[in-house]
């Protein structure tokens, strides 16, 4: 017989196991035996072709055709120099291509070692306690806790269920959540058996306890893991702005080289002489670091996250959520520390506090009894429990007040679930069978016959709900989460539906959940930077407009509830989503993400935290999905883009911040990159249109291009966030990364200034040597070789002071600090070293077309480029002015 046809008793015989699970030594014995409970992923995208797509991207096939024109003109014209272009421009694919991938190779790595800090961890009961374990720890004839929001880890035979429900869309393809029970089944297919927990599926409702029978790659799912693994695919801001640069920076090149071509032609030059040139300006204006620069900025902003405490699952997702505009976040745990005590009580029509039941505790028996045995927790070896902090802290009260309470077996559960906001557990003790009720008094009021007071339990009428209302109200205005509690004696063979009905109520319960200490500073930084918090949660309204006062979020905020909500219509909605400051409570679980869809309805950029199994819709939906690391279910964890380590809010803004420095350090880059294009074509201008001789060849520019500019360009890719970086509005949705302001700043100001330096340069060697206007200059004479050389380190040094000058396109250069950046410090390092090497050895010489500069060309090229930088000092002091 298969374990499926088999009862509980005789599946837990069949592996050797029991309601107590297996003894820690055995269950370390199997794990030697049958291995780990892994299922080995496959890489989505094989290595190869990774590798491959570094050489194929847009970019490359404009180099490449670039090198297949270089080729072509070698042959047609050859001996001057072209093979060695061609060969050149071949070496930057490699290099680059070699590069990025390596980049996101390591990157990739990075994440998926970071991802491993998050080990999926399941409840196991093992020699008759409960523990927590990695789930690559489980083996066959383990006994496992389920509850909803968790991944099933293994394929499991249920053994006690209640209200048990899983989706099995990853395995079986159905769509509809599987109602599970621990009886026998008679269905021959093990897929479609009642009692089958089959690996890499997902409680969606309501906890069970099943034996593990199969791990690792023997589950139904590790057999067709390689089907299921594909991640979502989905275009990031970035990517999208990334590949409208790269149209228009490839137009730009193609066009300008293109025109130099027919500029040339109409001068009278030679058609090969032009063929070359217009290559070297289609390569020169080719960003060839981007990709790369990119991928690290991304990689260096996900490992500063980490750090504080964010982990990022997907690279794009970084700079998408530095251009958040709201954030919606839930309230227990992200705001506040999750560390509940119970403060105050409302019993007979008077509060009451823990200390003061001490001394009567008698009278209070049945709420302290609801507070002990209404719960989802489990207990530990060592006696402490596990599970929710509030369940936690009511367990706690109780046992404080009322001392140890018996062990009694559980009969039935009605699991909590968001949108009913109550829980039921049904007990039996020597004499009968109690019903324990607690939740949000607006669903349990409703149930009640009776309340409980001093003198016995008296029919519920009127004015004491409303004084239970009133209560409910007065200390969800202190900020306490409020429980009510209720119960009721059960007859034997009463129906399961039935339960949760003519109920005595006991009392209610505030408890305290003080918020972060960090998060008031956190909100403070949103406000400055722009971004709108709202807190979506399924408390009470009060307690949340307390909670959002006391951490400085709102003042006076237009409160919406879930029911309010279901009364809305879209555009209502929107409407409402105007207000300054919004909080929206008792929210039923699908409708955050109603609040989602109509936020970016509005045009805004939406991070959204989620912890539930409810919340994985909206996750998925914002643009960003923020998943609680320490509350948050596998489901949510696997549906957000971002895991926050700590839960913590201010963790969230922290990442923020990362995100934002990416945008603009991909800036920093391009403006680096675009200002040394204007000294390489300015030269050529002058060349063709006032017949002078070519102050710069085209492998000169191609030593700048490919060579020294790249390093310290990367540098600016892998900036930290300045520190005013959260004082300014997020980016515009439509805002361009290369915008208006950029390409006059690099072109017409940056730009021209070097490339007035490099002309001065070529001239004042030109002079020096006797040249006068209107004699020609051979190509190999000694002078026109240090002219050009001159040209080309004018360039150099002027992009030198560049790299520190585009660190911040409104701060001055000496406002920050000046070492910080230690690449950029290396890259300036490099570029000094192959300028000397370029002029002063004789490979160098011949590869380049160089020769020695006299010691006095330097002490003009210095002054020149600090000319610039003070230039730009006076221009950015404008700005901020
Ligand atoms: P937050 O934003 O504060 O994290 P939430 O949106 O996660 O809140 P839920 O945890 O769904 O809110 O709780 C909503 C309401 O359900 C609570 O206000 C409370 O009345 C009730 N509730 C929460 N947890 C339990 C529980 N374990 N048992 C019974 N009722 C509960």
């Amino acid at each position: 017989m298969k374990i499926h046809h088999l009862t509980a008793e005789d599946a837990f015989a069949s592996l050797h196991s029991g309601p107590d699970g297996l003894a820690v030594a055995e269950a370390a014995r199997r794990l030697i035996e049958f291995g780990p409970n892994q299922v080995e992923s496959l890489p989505l995208e094989p290595l190869w072709l990774k590798f491959l797509k570094g050489f194929i991207h847009f970019f490359a096939l404009i180099l490449w055709f670039a090198a297949a024109l270089a080729f072509v003109a070698e042959w047609r014209a050859p001996g001057q120099g072209m093979a060695m272009m061609g060969y050149a421009i071949l070496g930057v694919i490699l290099i680059n291509g070699l590069f990025s991938f390596w980049q996101e190779y390591r990157a990739e790595r990075a994440l998926s070692a970071l991802l491993k800090l998050l080990p999926s961890q399941v409840k196991v009961t093992r020699g008759g306690g409960v523990e927590q374990v990695e789930a690559a720890r489980l083996v066959p004839g383990d006994l496992v806790l389920l509850q909803e929001g968790d991944n099933v880890p293994a394929d499991c035979r249920v053994v006690e269920a209640y209200g048990l429900r899983v989706n099995t869309a990853t395995v079986t393809g159905e769509s509809l959540p599987k109602a599970c029970d621990a009886g026998p089944s008679n269905v021959e297919e093990l897929l479609h058996s009642k009692n089958m927990l089959l690996a890499g599926t997902s409680v969606v409702a309501g906890e069970g306890k099943a034996v593990v029978f199969t791990t690792g790659m023997n589950t139904e799912f590790g057999k067709i893991a390689h089907l299921t693994q594909a991640p979502k695919e989905r275009f990031s801001p970035l990517q999208r702005e990334i590949v409208h640069l790269s149209h228009l920076v490839a137009g730009l090149s193609i066009g300008l080289g293109v025109v130099f071509f027919f500029i040339g032609q109409a001068m009278g030059l030679s058609f090969w002489e032009n063929f070359i040139f217009a290559i070297g300006i289609i390569v020169a204006n080719v960003p060839e670091g981007l990709l790369p620069t990119v991928t690290l900025s991304l990689a260096m902003a996900t490992q500063r996250m980490a750090r504080r405490n964010a982990l990022v699952r997907h690279l794009p997702s970084v700079e998408t959520l530095g251009s958040a505009t709201v954030i919606c976040t839930d309230k227990t745990g992200t705001l506040t520390l999750n560390q509940m005590k119970v403060k105050k009580l409302f019993i007979d029509g008077t509060y009451k506090t823990p200390q003061s039941l001490l001394e009567h505790p008698e009278p209070h028996r049945e709420l302290l009894a609801a507070a002990r045995y209404c719960h989802m927790l489990n207990r530990k070896d060592d006696g402490t429990w596990l599970g929710d902090p509030m369940e936690v802290a009511l367990v706690q009260m109780s046992e404080q007040v009322n001392g140890v309470w018996p062990d009694l077996p559980v009969l039935d559960e009605v699991p909590f679930d968001a949108d009913r906001k109550r829980m039921s557990t049904l007990y039996r003790t020597a004499s009968e069978q109690v019903l324990y009720t607690k939740g949000a008094l607006q669903t349990v009021m409703p149930l009640c016959t009776h309340i409980e007071t001093e003198s016995g339990s008296v029919a519920l009428g009127t004015e004491a709900r409303e004084a239970l209302s009133r209560a409910e109200q007065e200390l969800a205005e202190q900020g306490l989460r409020v429980l009510a509690f209720a119960s009721r004696k059960v007859t034997q063979g009463e129906a399961h539906e039935q339960l949760e009905s003519g109920l005595t109520l006991s009392g209610l319960v505030g408890l305290e959940d003080p918020p972060r200490a960090e998060v008031a500073e956190a909100v403070r930084k949103c406000h400055a930077a722009g971004i709108k918090v709202i807190i979506v949660t399924g408390d009470h309204p009060h307690t949340a407009v307390a909670i959002a006062r006391e951490i400085g979020l709102c003042t006076a905020p237009l409160v919406v509830t879930g029911d309010d909500m279901q009364h809305l219509s879209s555009a209502q909605l929107q409407l409402k989503l105007d207000a300054p400051e919004i909080i929206f409570a008792r929210l039923k679980a699908d409708q955050k993400m109603r609040i989602v869809l109509a936020l970016q309805k509005k045009g805004h950029i939406v991070a959204v935290t989620g912890d539930g199994v409810n919340d994985a819709p909206a996750l998925k939906k914002a643009d960003i999905g923020i998943a609680m690391g320490i509350a948050g279910t596998d489901v949510a964890k696997e549906a957000a883009d971002m895991v926050l380590l700590d839960d913590n809010f201010a963790s969230i803004v922290a990442a923020i911040e990362e995100g934002r420095a990416v945008f603009d350090n991909i800036r920093k880059f391009l403006t680096y990159i675009l200002t040394s294009n204007i000294p390489e074509v300015v030269p050529y201008l002058a060349f063709v249109l006032f017949k002078i001789p070519l102050p710069l060849t085209v492998i000169q520019i191609l030593a700048v291009d490919l060579g020294t500019d790249m390093l310290p360009a990367l540098g600016l890719g892998t900036e930290k966030p300045h520190a005013g970086i959260m004082q300014k509005p997020p980016r515009a949705r439509g805002e361009r990364l290369l915008n208006r302001a950029l390409l006059l700043r690099a072109y017409l100001f940056l730009g021209i200034l070097e490339a007035a330096a490099a002309l001065a340069a070529f001239f004042w060697v030109l002079h020096g040597g006797g040249w006068q206007y209107g004699i020609k200059l051979p190509h190999h004479e000694a002078l026109y070789l240090q002219a050009t050389t001159a040209t080309l380190s004018a360039i150099i040094v002027m992009q030198v002071v560049n790299v520190f000058v585009c660190r911040s396109d409104r701060d001055s250069i000496f406002s920050g600090r000046f070492f910080d950046n230690r690449l950029i410090l290396a890259g300036v390092a490099a570029e000094i070293t192959l300028i000397l090497l370029i002029d002063y050895t004789p490979w160098g010489n011949a590869l380049f077309g160089t020769l020695p500069i006299a010691g006095e060309v330097w002490l003009l090229l210095i002054p020149m480029a600090l000319a610039m930088l003070a230039l730009e000092e006076l221009r950015k002091w404008w700005v901020r002015r």
